[in-house]
């Protein structure tokens, strides 16, 4: 039987004024006491018996010993008083009771090894206070949890809860000096990824202190509103593990992210979730914001002294219009960042397994678009397309799919040539059809397949592989040949 799995809230919870009760005295409730101590003001246990580290604790004067069995009513009387509660005892029937009492009255309970009672339960910790990262799997895997733990365990510097306070305790006067909260905000950017942070790490507070100095005076030096900037990035085919490392810390330090219709909600979920999302994809209407109106929302927040990520699908120079969005907001004035990313023809041909150039029948790789002209027609040179020992890749194909694959003929590939269609490669839900110039367009149609999708016309397709998707979850299954 499967059960659906409960959802939980990350929050971090505000204890030190409060107190916790902490049932049972066993190897359990020290793990809890563990989580416990020095982050409320006074933990309370109650049990028969009391391990030797919580008798310890109890010794100084961090936890209050209340001996015994617990009693519903004496427990009714102190629960009110708790900010939490843990039912830790190896009695299953006096946990229940724990639970039904702390519920009834509203205050948090966590059973031990008993998710269903409880209405928190408590994640693995990296704990570099006051820098904590909490994991949770939900309940789904603890040795998932762990395995993450470890991970973060290793990226995090050990003495980050130094560089912390050290943070902490200069805000104070850095807002007299610089009452700007986004010149604030910079500094401390520049602070964390500079020599600064790195003394402050090592506990050298004068000379980290002198180093934010000498950064808040290069700040006061500049305007009022800081300089605004436009980063172009490339976002990718979708899948969110194929970002750069690049695009990947933009997305942390923008203050806007302008996106539209082609960047994945699991790429956009990486975006800083304070910064502003505009989406000027289609509209309802089904048009797209004109570029012009896009392309002045990107000036209009650069001059306020934002940093705008302009977020794109694939590549932001192949076919995204990012060369025009460059030359306008250079004219500006305004200073422009450039990243890279995976272009649909990379990207979807790695995620379908097949190779853009192959010794045997490729020695070239055309990229076009396969987007008509108002009046419907196609401004291709065919001549240089339909041409053996080639691979064409055409995006935006798919309404003219049926003139690309006629004109191809009457250029002279034979109606058995090979075409592979990729619909969101590297997706979750990506598709891959694959048929010839005679038959593609009738199978995409009866397929179903829907934009968007890469066009692969050449004889690389029959050097298709059964590839593994890099990164798991990410499969290519539902396909069809
Ligand atoms: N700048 C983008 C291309 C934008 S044009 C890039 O470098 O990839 C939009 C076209 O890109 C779509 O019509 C489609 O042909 C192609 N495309 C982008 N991502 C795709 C994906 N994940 N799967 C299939 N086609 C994709």
């Amino acid at each position: 039987m499967t059960t659906k799995p409960f959802s939980y809230l990350p929050i971090v919870l505000r204890t030190d004024q409060r107190d916790a009760l902490l049932v049972g005295g066993g190897q359990v409730a020290v793990q809890k006491m563990r989580l416990l101590k020095g982050r409320c003001r006074m933990i309370h246990i109650w049990a028969e018996t009391l391990h030797p580290e919580l008798a310890a604790l109890v010794e100084q004067g961090q936890a209050v010993f209340r001996q015994g069995r617990v009693a519903e009513d004496a427990l009714q009387a102190v629960l009110p008083d708790m900010a939490l509660v843990f039912a830790a005892t190896d009695d299953e029937a006096v946990n229940e009771m724990v639970a039904r009492q702390a519920h009834a009255l509203r205050v948090p309970v966590c059973v031990v090894d008993a998710p269903a009672l409880s209405s928190f339960i408590t994640p693995a910790l990296v704990d570099r206070s006051p820098v904590q990262v909490a994991i949770t799997t939900g309940g789904a895997s603890p040795v998932l949890a762990r395995r993450v733990r470890q991970m973060v365990e290793a990226m995090l510097p050990a003495r980050m809860g130094e560089a912390a306070r050290f943070m902490q305790k200069q805000r104070g006067w850095l807002k007299d000096r610089l009452p700007g909260m986004k010149q604030r905000q910079r500094v401390w950017e520049s602070f964390v990824d500079g020599p600064a942070y790195e003394a402050a790490l090592a506990g050298e507070e004068d000379r980290a202190r002198e180093q934010l100095e000498q950064l808040v005076a290069e700040a006061e030096g500049e305007a009022d509103c800081p300089q605004g900037e436009v980063w172009l990035v490339g976002a990718g085919p979708g899948n969110p593990d194929w970002l750069t490392l690049a695009a990947l810390r933009l997305m942390q330090n923008a203050d806007s992210v302008l996106y539209d219709n082609l960047v994945a909600p699991d790429v956009l979920d990486r975006v800083r979730r304070d910064a502003e999302r505009v989406y000027v994809g289609k509209k309802r209407s089904h048009h797209t914001l004109p570029q012009s109106d896009i392309e002045a929302e990107m000036l209009r927040r650069a001059r306020r002294g934002e940093r705008v990520l302009r977020l794109k699908g694939g590549d932001p120079f192949v076919f995204g219009r990012g060369g025009e969005e460059m030359e306008t907001l250079l004219a500006a004035g305004v200073p422009v960042r450039v990243v890279p990313g995976i272009t649909a023809a990379n990207g979807c041909a790695a995620a379908a397994g097949i190779p853009l150039t192959h010794r045997d029948c490729a020695q070239s790789c055309v990229v076009v678009t396969g987007h008509a002209r108002a009046d419907g027609t196609l401004n291709l040179h065919w001549p240089s397309l339909a041409r053996r020992g080639q691979t064409v890749v055409i995006y935006m194909g798919l309404s003219s799919m049926a003139e690309l694959c006629r004109k191809m003929q009457d250029h002279g590939l034979p109606e058995s040539w090979p075409v592979a269609v990729v619909h969101r490669g590297s997706c979750a839900d990506q598709r891959c059809v694959t048929g010839t110039l005679g038959t593609i367009a009738e199978d995409v149609r009866r397929q179903g397949l829907q934009s968007p999708v890469l066009i692969i016309v050449g004889e690389v397709v029959h050097h298709r592989g059964e590839v593994v998707q890099a990164v798991p979850g990410y499969s290519t299954s539902k396909e069809s040949a």
